[in-house]
This record gives structure tokens, C-alpha cells and sequence, in this order.
């Protein structure tokens, strides 16, 4: 059978390109570039414009490249010890230009004589000596008196380097690539209807490699802002959202054991909650339990604003298995979080003798074994900790459902590795749980293979936090404030960015901690930070929870999850260092109860433009406490990467799509993801294999 270009283009290596073996190929092997189309994909980051000659009166000295045609009619040289200096004069029938090369070897020293022609292409700039604009280091072709200049008709493209191969190596190559795809082109995928670029995917990469020249001269072309490019992510965005929707087609048919809700003890336990359910939560367990109760694998991602319950939502879910027969284990990103959470846990099911175990990487020695004997028994049936639950030595009884909490915290592999805990020839069912909130084109980008469940709303009663922007320098005026109202029982964490003196900027916690210890002498405080062993921040957070602490000192490490509702004003130093997703984390510590709350953010004193932006940020914060909103102003601002953590999944999968730039077309591929596996299985299978072979759909 005939080999589609798909499949020759996908499997054809690179050192079958003429010219380009050895070190040459390696240095594009290391980039991962090892395929034709790979190759047809190393775009240029900008581009040099040799389709027109400039005459020499029309120069402009602004550094810009130019293109000229005359003849050298004077030439000096300069030799130090260091350098070889070669300057030249060259004419046209307009004017005069200088030329200068640094170190050309002794032959090439010799063609540059006096009364030749030549076609010099280079930067433009005033020369320093003399009212001469001056060439640096032209490209030089030498021509006959009356020869014809042959000018290319499209930009010529410049490549990122690749190891120590040379631009015209590059250069080479790439056009020899790009010849073969004129002739054999790419299999075009997207029907006219669906293609808003009105161009095929080969025409959109050649032009992105050699675009004609801009209408106006002074008009740049930037290769990522070209709607060529945009064409191109367009495609590749596209073929992540089809490999997403064939991968969860594919896990729907998988199997995962049934797990049962028990509506009478499950009713019951919920009526006795100190609380009511939000409806919120009502709603979002009811769609937990639904899919639970079958035999497809949930998939499910629950959202929700810090404070917004979540936790007892994994509660729930975890009652629902034990109360069935069936183990289900938490995952957390911190020890912290994780002895929080198992404490919860037991509180919570205590009545109903459920046995919840913790294990983490803190727990050693008989203690350790006994807890995996009870994992590997049954007799554990709920399990909660850190990354240490997927590690190898434990083995599970019967595991029918992983929480994954602050799942934006893991990494593909890590989830992997905890789905594998599940029995021979099953799938877990899955719930993740996240309090950054996502946008919803961002969400479509990155986990459109899941179903969402949101929690859209704080429990009753909650008052909104008060937000106040102040700069460092008013730090006193907190401290007297504190030092009245901690008297009155009310409890406050202190937030510093750093935990060593290091960065001059950036308040040092031990430091702090000190400080605030000898100007409130009658307060008791606490310090936290993560260097402290294990036991000793269980122990300093016992403290703050039980309100032997009234104020914590405390390093970010109290950003995820902790929850200590009693403590309700928030002091973040330095705030304008931090990001916006991170401040709402930090500000949802409080909040929590009953109590009035409050957060300051203490800013630096710079009047840097950076410092701007800083306190724009500030000043969202202040206006709103929807996380919401706050995501998306910071979506703008720092882009996904940022603000979701580098760990996010789906980041450094794309070859061309960079999710920070792009992420605006997201909406739109979705789209015609849908419509294409509606209509062309054929197209679907071609995209996905054309984009992401390592997917097996
Ligand atoms: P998050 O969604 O940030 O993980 P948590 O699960 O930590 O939030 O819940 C925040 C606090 O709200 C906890 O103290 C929890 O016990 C409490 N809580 C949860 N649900 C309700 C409710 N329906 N009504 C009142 N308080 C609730
Ligand atoms: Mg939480």
C-alpha cells in the first residue's frame, strides 16, 4: 500500500536530508526534532527582507537590514594583534556607504578590491567617524559589471541556532524540506467550513518559513502574530481536544467496580454535620455518587473556591465507598494538609466505625508497617496522605476510588502511578479536586476529558473578607492594632515571603517572628515555616488551632488547605512579590468562621514599572473575593503557566501552541473537535497521529 506524506513526512528521519549527518542532525535530535515534519515545524523567529535593492541615498540608519548593489571604490586595513579591520566604500549612482568586516580570513581580505561590484546585505547604522551611513558586517555577493541581481520574492527566514550547526546548514535544510513539501503536500484535514484561516495546513507553514515581504517597509513581520502560525496552532489545538475526547471514549469503556451509595447512613450522616450542605454541595456529591454508582470510570474534576467545602464533598465520596466494601485513598500535596485532612476524617467517621489511616513519608518504622498491613488487609478503608500512598511497597485490598486534592499540585506521572494502585483489570474512578479556579476556555484546553462539578458558593453565613492595601512602612500601625484585638481572642497568621535574610527585599519570617515576639510580649505566637521537622509543624499548628497561638508567623507554606476557622485577619508582607491566584489562596485561611475578617497586603516602596503592575494586581484583589474573577485578571496578566503551576499537565506537551499565547483560539477548536468526530473518524484518527503519536487512541 502507498504510504500517505503523513506517514513518510512522521517517519522519515533527518539524516536522510542531504548535507545534514553527524553533529549537524544530533544537535537537531537534541531538541527533539527528529522527523521531516518535525522539521517543517522549526519555525523561524524572524526574518531578513532581500526582496528589494535600496539605493544607497535612501538608507535609513536605524539599524535595519538593507539590501544594496554598488561598487567599492576605496578599502583600508587595519591589523592589531587582537583584530583585522576591513573597510570599504562602496557607490551607487546615489551616494556612498560604508562597509566594515571584522577578522575575514586573508583570501577573503583579497576579492574586496577597488573598482568590483557587490551585493551587500546588512545593518544599517550612522557611522561613528565620518556623516557616512555604515554597513556592519554585510553578507556579500560578488557580481560581474552588468549581471542581472536575481532577488528572492520571499523574506528570508532566521532560525533559532541548534547546537553549534551553522544558520546556512539550517537554513539548507529547512528548504530542503520545505521544497519536497510543495511538491508532496500534506494531507489537508479541515474542511473549508471548519478552517476560519482560509489556507491549508501546508500552505500556513510555508508561509510561515518564507512569508512574502510586508506592503509597508517599516512594517515587521513577528512569525507568531502571522495568521499562518495562528493556522497552524489552530490545527495542533485541535488534535489535543480529538486525543482528549478519544482518550475518555476509550476509558469509558474501561471498568471500574460499582460502588453503591448506602442512602439510609449516608442520609443520616449528613443530617447529623454540625452544618447543612450548601446546595452547591448537595449538588456536586450527588453527582459523585451517581457516577460512582456505575460501572464506567468517573473522571471527575471538582472546582471550587477556597473555603467553598470541598473537603467534605471527598469525605462523602470516600463514606460512600467504605460504607459499599471498597477502599478509597485521599492524595494531598503536603504533610501538613494531609494530617489536617486525616484528622477531619476521623472526627467525621468516627460514629460510624470506619477505619481511616494516614500515611505519609513521616511515618516510619513498626508504625509504618502496621498501617500497610492494615492497607493491604482491608481493615484500612480510607487512606490518606502524601505521595507516599502510591509508592511501591503498598499494596491495596480492594481500591475502587482515588480524591486527588489539589490536584494541580501533581503531575501526570504521579496520578498515573496512584491509578495504577487499582486491582488487576480495573479502573479507579477518579475525583480531582482543585481551589484554583479554572477559566473555562482554559479549562476546555487542558481537561476536557473530565466532567466538572462546581461549587459555586460559600456556606451560609460566611462574611466577606475585608481587603486593605498598605504599604510596609505602616506595619506598625498593624502591629498596635493586634496587639488590642488578639486580646480579645481573635487569632491572626502573619505571612512572609521568605524563610532566610537572603533577598535584602524580601521580609525574612525567623526575623519577623522575633520582631513581633518583643513588641507584643503579652500575645503568644507560633512560627511555621517548611524547614521545621514534621512533628514540629503538626505541633506548632495543634497550637494555632487550638488557640494556644493567637498569631502564626508563618511562611506560604500555609497556602493550600489549611483551615483553622477561629482565625480571621490575614497579614501578607511583601504582597506585591506574590501572584494573584496565590494571594486569594492566602487570604482564604480566613474568612472560614463566623467572625468579621480581614486581610492586609503590605507592598514594597519601589516606583519601578514592575512595582505598577504589582499594585494593579493589589488592587483587583481588594475589589473582589470571587476566585473567579481573580484567575482570570491573572490569566491576563501572567498567563496559565503561571498562574496553574508548571506541574499543570498539559503544558510541554504541545510542539507549536504555547497555552499562554494561544489559549484565546481554545473555544473555537473545541468546536470543531466535536464537529470533526461527528464527521470524519478517518480525519480524527489522522489529526491525532499527525500531532500526538505517543497518544495510542
Ligand atoms: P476548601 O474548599 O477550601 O477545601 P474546606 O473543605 O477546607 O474548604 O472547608 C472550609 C471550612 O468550611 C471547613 O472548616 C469546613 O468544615 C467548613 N464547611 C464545609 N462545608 C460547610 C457548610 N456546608 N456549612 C458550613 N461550613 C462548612
Ligand atoms: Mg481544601
Amino acid at each position: 500500500m502507498e504510504n500517505t506524506p503523513d506517514e513518510v513526512y512522521c517517519s522519515t528521519d533527518i539524516k536522510t536530508i542531504k548535507g545534514l549527518g553527524g553533529i549537524y542532525a544530533d544537535a537537531f535530535y537534541q531538541k527533539g526534532i527528529n522527523s521531516l515534519f518535525d522539521l517543517m515545524l522549526y519555525f523561524p523567529y524572524r526574518y531578513l527582507d532581500k526582496t528589494k535593492l535600496t539605493a544607497i541615498a535612501d538608507l535609513k540608519t536605524d539599524g535595519n537590514f538593507a539590501l544594496i548593489d554598488g561598487i567599492i571604490i576605496n578599502r583600508r586595513f587595519n591589523q592589531t594583534s587582537k583584530v583585522r579591520i576591513l573597510n570599504i566604500t562602496v557607490e551607487d549612482s546615489t551616494g556612498r556607504v560604508e562597509a566594515v568586516f571584522f577578522n575575514l580570513y586573508q583570501n577573503q581580505i583579497q576579492q574586496y578590491q577597488t573598482g568590483r561590484r557587490i551585493l551587500a546585505f546588512g545593518p544599517v547604522k550612522a557611522s561613528p567617524y565620518n556623516m557616512l551611513p555604515s554597513m556592519t558586517q554585510p553578507v556579500v555577493t560578488f557580481l560581474n559589471e552588468g549581471e542581472a541581481v536575481e532577488l528572492s520574492d520571499r523574506m528570508t527566514p532566521v532560525y533559532h541556532a541548534a547546537g553549534k550547526t551553522p544558520q546556512k546548514i539550517i537554513a539548507k535544510t529547512c528548504s530542503a524540506v520545505l521544497d519536497r513539501l510543495k511538491n508532496t503536500p500534506l494531507t489537508e484535514y479541515l474542511p473549508n467550513d471548519l478552517n476560519p484561516f482560509g489556507k491549508t495546513i501546508t500552505e500556513a507553514i510555508l508561509d510561515i518559513h518564507t512569508p512574502l515581504p510586508p506592503e509597508k517597509v517599516e512594517q515587521k513581520i513577528i512569525p507568531e502574530k502571522t495568521s499562518s502560525f495562528k493556522r497552524v496552532c489552530f490545527e495542533e489545538l485541535i488534535a489535543y481536544q480529538l486525543t482528549l475526547l478519544c482518550l475518555k471514549k476509550k476509558n469509558d469503556r474501561h471498568l471500574s467496580f460499582i460502588v453503591s451509595p448506602n442512602a439510609e447512613v449516608l442520609g443520616n450522616f449528613i443530617k447529623k454535620l454540625p452544618f447543612e450542605l450548601t446546595s452547591a454541595q448537595k449538588k456536586a456529591f450527588d453527582e459523585i455518587s451517581a457516577d460512582l454508582n456505575q460501572q464506567k470510570p468517573m473522571l471527575r474534576l471538582l472546582q471550587g473556591d477556597v473555603g467553598s467545602g470541598k473537603t467534605m464533598i471527598a469525605v462523602l465520596s470516600c463514606l460512600q465507598a467504605a460504607l459499599d466494601g471498597y477502599q478509597s485513598v485521599l492524595l494531598a500535596p503536603t504533610e501538613l494538609l494531609s494530617v489536617q485532612h486525616f484528622k477531619k476524617f476521623e472526627e467525621f467517621t468516627a460514629d460510624l466505625k470506619i477505619k481511616c489511616v494516614l500515611l505519609t513519608s513521616q511515618i516510619k518504622g513498626k508504625k509504618r508497617e502496621d498501617t500497610l498491613e492494615k492497607i493491604a488487609s482491608g481493615e484500612a478503608q480510607i487512606i490518606i496522605g502524601t505521595h507516599a500512598v502510591f509508592q511501591s511497597e503498598v499494596n491495596y485490598h480492594s481500591l475502587a476510588l482515588a480524591v486527588i486534592d489539589e490536584q494541580h499540585r501533581f503531575g501526570i506521572e504521579q496520578r498515573q502511578l496512584l491509578l495504577a494502585k487499582a486491582p488487576e483489570g480495573m479502573t479507579l474512578h477518579q475525583l480531582a479536586m482543585t481551589a484554583t479556579p479554572i477559566p473555562r476556555t482554559l479549562q476546555l484546553a487542558l481537561f476536557s476529558d473530565l466532567d466538572v462539578s462546581i461549587l459555586n458558593e460559600l456556606p451560609k453565613g460566611r462574611k466577606p473578607i475585608t481587603t486593605t492595601v498598605m504599604s510596609d512602612s505602616s506595619a506598625y500601625k498593624i502591629v498596635a492594632r493586634l496587639n488590642e484585638v488578639c486580646r480579645n481572642g481573635i487569632q491572626a497568621y502573619w505571612v512572609c515571603p521568605s524563610i532566610d535574610e537572603g533577598d535584602g527585599a524580601q521580609a525574612a519570617v525567623t526575623t519577623r517572628y522575633k520582631e513581633l515576639k518583643k513588641a507584643l510580649p503579652d500575645i503568644s505566637i507560633g512560627l511555621l515555616h517548611g524547614q521545621l521537622k514534621s512533628d514540629e509543624k503538626n505541633q506548632v499548628m495543634k497550637k494555632f488551632l487550638e488557640g494556644k497561638y493567637q498569631i502564626l508567623v508563618a511562611t506560604t507554606i500555609i497556602e493550600v488547605g489549611v483551615d483553622v476557622p477561629n482565625a480571621s485577619i490575614m497579614v501578607i508582607e511583601s504582597a506585591d512579590s506574590f501572584g494573584l491566584s496565590q494571594l486569594h489562596q492566602l487570604r482564604g485561611r480566613v474568612g472560614r468562621g463566623q467572625k468579621d475578617s480581614y486581610c492586609v497586603l503590605l507592598h514594597q516602596n519601589t516606583d519601578d514599572e514592575d512595582h505598577k503592575i504589582a499594585m494593579q494586581r493589589l488592587m483587583i484583589l481588594k475589589s473582589t473575593n470571587d476566585g473567579f474573577k481573580i484567575a482570570t485578571e491573572d490569566l491576563k496578566l501572567r498567563g496559565p503557566g503561571e498562574v496553574l503551576g508548571e506541574k499543570q499537565s498539559g503544558f510541554d506537551i504541545f510542539t507549536v501552541v504555547d497555552v499562554n499565547r494561544d489559549f484565546e483560539l481554545i473555544e473555537e477548536c473545541r468546536d470543531v473537535a466535536q464537529k470533526l468526530l461527528s464527521t470524519d473518524l478517518q480525519a480524527v484518527k489522522a489529526l491525532v497521529k499527525r500531532w500526538f503519536p505517543k497518544f495510542k487512541i
